[in-house]
């Protein structure tokens, strides 16, 4: 159902032969038997989920060696290698390293290598990072993918697109073209960088809130202009939607990939049809949506939650502990709310009907925005996905296998537990198929065959 795009390090390849990026191709081009005689670690005994969507399977025993799963199946169906390091792990449950569709990166090296620690902490092995990536960020993202320290794997959007006064205001140095030919310019310039997509701005509004009034959206056909070239260089096109007519005019210029949801009105019911029709796939970001109020209302929980506290630091902990009842009073006085309040409710009507009619549903918390926090958000996503209406094996599908598909279709190697899969793994003490908060219960994290505490400490 998917087109075969070219896998990311075969689209750099096309656009860029720079020497870093051999080292990546020949990573991503190993195959799992040169592992052998890499370290060897069995899992065995868990319940294992394994990102597809499919029933939990119990009394699992799954092997990684070096980078790599190289066996899975009933324990007694497999044998544990001699030598291997075994986890006994009876009682907990393994899933796929998480996949979020939609972050933000600020603060320079130390903010970003900070960021990228935490959601590894959490379990969030793959991000895709949506258009605030000017040159220092894509310099410090470079030096993540080349070994310099841990880092979840990097999709980036570099600097996206929008119009003129549009959103995200005042932001410095994003794609503002006024003309068709100067927004191909600036996709063939993009292109140049060390960029994985295009993303694009299409939304009237501050996510919902109506505060500064109606915002610029790109021309019509300068969008098409920036998808049309994004196609010619390879480049994926994702783009951040609001109104439904907007929507459809992406995907007559070729847009198939959508963070946010048409929630300006509930959608034409006929738009299920052509969400079909076109293989589209929608990552709603609700954690973005409904921080003007989620935290005033949940501060107590929020203030206790030590995973919250090490995403957040114990310094901003602390000053939302000491000003809890001004922050809460704060955050509700917003005369916005009931606006958003009504945007988030037609987003969860939105991405619960695309689910039911079989459309991809991915999880993009939009973490690094407003108050969500990265690692957190990811969870927290999954979690506002089941309250949506997903079920929690669809919403864990959602933060892992179909995440993996938007970003790579059929060649994608990661997201789901299946042989010669790279071993980004969850090991978790509780079921989030029974509970989706449980995916926060993590024992342990393993990366490309490492645990996380090895390469990540501090956690
Ligand atoms: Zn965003």
């Amino acid at each position: 159902m998917f087109d075969p795009p070219m896998t990311r390090a075969q689209g750099r390849l096309c656009r860029m032969l720079g020497a870093l990026l051999v080292g990546a191709v020949a990573t991503a081009l190993s195959a799992p038997d040169t592992d052998a005689g890499l370290p060897t670690t069995a899992f065995v005994g868990m319940r294992v989920i394994d990102g597809t969507g499919a029933a939990p399977q119990d009394d699992m025993v799954v092997v990684v060696r070096g980078a790599h799963i190289s066996a899975l199946g009933h324990r007694s169906d497999i044998d544990v290698p001699n030598g291997a390091s075994v986890i006994d792990a009876t009682g907990q449950v393994l899933m796929p390293g998480l996949v979020d569709l939609h972050c933000h990166y600020g603060g320079g090296r130390d903010g970003l290598a900070n960021a990228f620690g935490i959601q590894l902490r959490f379990g969030v092995t793959t991000v895709r990072s949506l258009g605030v990536d000017g040159d220092d960020n894509l310099a410090v993202i470079a030096e993540a993918e080349s070994g310099a320290f841990p880092a979840p794997r990097i999709y980036t959007a570099g600097i996206g697109f929008s119009a003129p006064g549009g959103l995200p205001p005042g932001l410095p140095g994003l794609h503002r073209p006024t003309s068709e030919a100067e927004a191909r310019e600036m996709v063939r310039r993009h292109a140049e960088r060390d960029v994985d997509l295009v993303k694009i701005w299409v939304d009237p509004t501050l996510d919902g809130s109506l505060a500064m009034g109606s915002l610029p959206r790109i021309a019509p056909e300068i969008r098409a202009a920036i998808v049309d070239e994004a196609r010619k260089h390879a480049l994926v096109v994702v783009a951040h939607i609001y109104e439904e007519a907007d929507a459809r005019q992406l995907v007559a210029a070729g847009v198939r990939h959508f963070v946010h949801a048409v929630r300006a009105q509930d959608m034409d019911p006929s738009f299920v049809q052509l969400a079909r029709d076109n293989d589209l796939t929608f990552a709603p970001a609700l954690s973005k949506a409904q921080d003007a109020w989620f935290i005033a209302e949940h501060l107590d929980e929020v203030l206790d939650d030590p995973g919250l506290a090490a995403a957040f630091g114990a310094g901003a902990i602390a000053r939302l502990r000491a000003s809890a009842a001004e922050t809460r009073e704060g955050m509700l006085r917003n005369d916005q709310l009931p606006q958003l309040r009504g945007v988030y409710e037609r987003t969860q009507r939105f991405i619960d009907t695309m689910q039911d009619a079989g459309i991809t549903v991915g999880v993009g918390s939009d973490s690094g925005a407003g108050r969500v926090a990265h690692g957190w958000g990811t969870h927290h996503e999954m979690r506002l996905l089941v309250e949506a209406g997903l079920t929690p094996l669809e919403a864990l599908a959602a933060g892992t296998g179909n995440g993996a598909r938007i970003l790579e279709a059929d060649a994608a190697d990661f997201g789901t537990i299946a042989v010669g899969h790279v071993a980004d793994l969850l090991l978790l003490d509780a079921d989030p198929s029974i509970d989706i908060r449980n995916s926060r219960k993590i024992a342990r994290v393993m990366q490309r065959g490492q645990w996380v505490e090895d390469i990540a400490p501090g956690g």
